[in-house]
């Protein structure tokens, strides 16, 4: 299976790249291509995985994959679509008891569209022959912001593994102090930072790694570091300097 294009993974995702922020539709920051079509808001639609379902195992099975890609982030994308729709409408009506739907698709646009975008991020941050350490640029930055790769990864796989409920660990570079971040997001959307853009993105839900590792989510937090997509995590980084506050 082949790796989305440019213009898929922009299409999808629009202005919602940065967790909390806002980025026009001219800035790629992130890898997100515009829709041709100017004047029209973009729809999401969900990507393919950039690799086959069985490409990660033994690490991350195939039919989490199936089920997590086929099933709830495409769930997540039909909420974000539905919240964008649901919010021109209420914002369009002249009836009191529409414009009170405003509070509750709001929380629906914020939950869905920050799960798409993390989403797409996970599936691009693992490859089949992943893991390792990174190199250039990222390792320097980790060096600089963690001490060392290794305080990284305990720090990363420490707030990772102790998501309360539902979330994710996610390292992601903060534009204001120019530096990297670890953020433990419940949800997909509580505790996150604005600003912060996501680089590495782990998912702890539940529905990620239930079917093979039960309630071992630490064990599968270890098996995301040996598929873990460095270069990819690494050109993000590089888009994500570009960034400015
Ligand atoms: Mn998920």
């Amino acid at each position: 299976m082949s790796k989305p294009t440019r213009r898929q993974m922009l299409g999808t995702l629009g202005t919602l790249a940065t967790v909390g922020g806002w980025i026009s539709l001219e800035d790629d920051a992130l890898g997100l291509v515009p829709t041709t079509d100017r004047d029209a808001p973009p729809e999401y639609s969900l990507p393919p995985l950039p690799y086959a379902a069985d490409a990660l195992e033994p690490h991350i099975d195939k039919e989490t994959m199936q089920l997590h890609h086929g099933k709830h982030h495409a769930a997540y994308v039909k909420g974000l679509n539905d919240a964008i729709t649901g919010l021109a409408a209420a914002r369009g009506s002249d009836k009191p008891e529409d414009l009170a739907r405003v509070r509750g698709l709001t929380d629906a646009l914020a939950f869905n569209g920050s799960g798409h975008v993390l989403h797409v991020i996970f599936w691009n941050n693992m490859k089949k022959g992943g893991g390792g350490e990174p190199g250039g640029a990222l390792a320097r930055q980790i060096s600089r912001d963690f001490g060392n790769f290794a305080a990284f990864m305990s720090h990363f796989n420490e707030a990772a593994t102790k998501v309360q409920g539902s979330g994710w660990g996610i390292l992601a570079w903060e534009p204001l102090a120019e530096r990297l971040i670890v953020l433990a997001p419940e949800k997909h959307q509580n505790m996150t930072m604005f600003g912060c853009v996501p680089l590495l993105a782990l998912d702890v839900w539940e529905h990620a790694y239930y079917l093979r590792y039960q309630n071992r989510r630490a064990d599968y937090v270890q098996a995301f570091g040996k598929v873990i997509n460095w270069d990819d995590v690494a050109q993000r980084l590089e888009r994500a300097i570009k960034l400015t506050m």
